[in-house]
């Protein structure tokens, strides 16, 4: 589950594509509890549910708010399910008593630094403009301080290109031991990549090259991407499918309980002929109904006939899945379509450094199994 206790955002990144991040509505407790009751109903719990606290900024919300969020959720375990709290945040907001709470809940903290404060402070800036590194950085030293586990979510802009060793010390520097790369997806809703030439493309992958032989030779940041890549390389049991893709593995809700699923970017997003992409209230439309609404059946089925197109047509579906709907959206226009340019960067580029690098260097993977990541991350999921 995704959820957006608020829209607002108290920063105003550059490449930031939320429409509504200067509302300020938080999510009231009533609210939690109908998402929990929600989904208790909803027939689609296992014995484990991962909750995200994403986008806007949800440490805008006090610690007060999570600590009783947190305890209407832990109602679920009751019924035999494990609920584990993640939160992404930009870390500029963290107190003491919000990380009290979040050690208190075993919370996994994801935080958004792009790097070393000369080009996180490029992008991710005030309202008035200045650089947030440092308040991000101390936000992430209060995290580690209270002992919390910390990853980081990285956007790659074309100016980061040029500094993979700047970019991989930083993280070493801050002790961030897992990093997923989030290539910049320029305005607004329309995901498309600055990725687009040739040159670009090459630069792209160069920067993967250099990120990947750093964390197989010494070990200290491992990153989300290669991780996966790895994965469908080293384990017999790979099966890939795409969770994005896949209807409700993703729910994501809104600060008012309106419901979404597919990529959670679909939360706010409204296209033609569907309109706004959410398909109903916590309080009022039970999972159960959904069969039955005509929208959510058009969607799911455009949805499946562009992953039928992409195991149909693309050679790399066997490590993607069919990819984000959000992106086929965005760049195509519809559901029902395979290659973007999302999936040229996000999945073939990094899967083919990666074979590459294991073809042209023997010891490669020898010298990744040394380190905790590749058990972690490449042997267990
Ligand atoms: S890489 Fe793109 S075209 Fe290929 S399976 Fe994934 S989404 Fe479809």
């Amino acid at each position: 589950m995704v959820i957006q206790p608020t829209s607002f955002c108290n920063i105003d990144c550059r490449y930031c594509y939320l429409v509504d991040r200067d509302v300020h509505e938080p999510m009231s407790i009533d609210t939690v509890r109908a998402i929990r009751d929600w989904l208790d109903e909803s027939g689609l719990l296992g014995d484990k549910v991962t909750v995200c606290w994403h986008a806007g900024e949800p440490l805008v919300l006090p610690a007060a708010f999570f600590a009783e969020a947190f305890d209407e959720f832990s109602k679920l375990e009751a019924s035999g399910c494990r609920v584990h709290h993640s939160i992404q945040t930009n870390g500029t907001l963290a107190t003491d008593a919000h990380c009290e709470v979040f050690v208190r809940h075993r919370l996994n903290v994801g935080i958004s630094i792009d790097g070393p404060k000369f080009i996180h402070d490029r992008n991710r800036v005030t309202r008035k403009g200045a650089g947030t590194f440092d308040a991000a950085n101390a936000g992430l030293n209060r995290f580690l301080a209270h002992g919390i586990s910390v990853s980081a979510i990285s956007v790659v802009s074309s100016h980061t290109l040029a500094h993979s060793h700047a970019f991989y010390d930083a993280f070493v520097d801050m002790r961030i031991p897992v990093v997923g790369l989030n290539v910049e997806e320029i305005e607004g809703v329309n995901l498309i990549s600055y990725i687009r030439s040739r040159s670009d493309f090459d630069a792209y992958k160069d920067f993967l090259r250099d990120l990947l032989k750093r964390s197989c030779d010494d070990g200290r940041v491992a990153f989300r991407e290669f991780n996966h890549a790895l994965r469908s390389v080293y384990r017999a049991d790979f099966e890939q499918i795409s969770s994005e893709a896949t209807p409700f593995h993703i729910v994501s809700f809104d600060h008012f309980g309106n419901f979404s699923t597919f990529s959670p970017e679909l939360l706010d997003q409204t296209c033609e002929p569907y309109g706004r992409l959410q398909f109903g209230n916590a309080r009022d439309v039970p999972f159960s109904t959904l069969e039955t609404q005509a929208r959510y059946r058009r969607v799911a089925a455009e949805i499946e006939a562009g992953v039928e197109r992409c195991a149909q047509e693309c050679e790399y579906f066997g490590v993607c899945g069919g990819g984000a709907p959000s992106n086929k959206l965005a760049e195509h226009g519809t559901f029902d379509c395979a290659r973007t340019d999302f999936c040229d960067y996000a999945r073939k580029a990094v899967f083919d450094v990666v074979v590459e690098a294991i073809e042209s260097d023997p010891d490669l993977i020898e010298r990744a199994s040394r380190h905790g990541w590749w058990n972690d991350y490449v042997l267990t999921d």
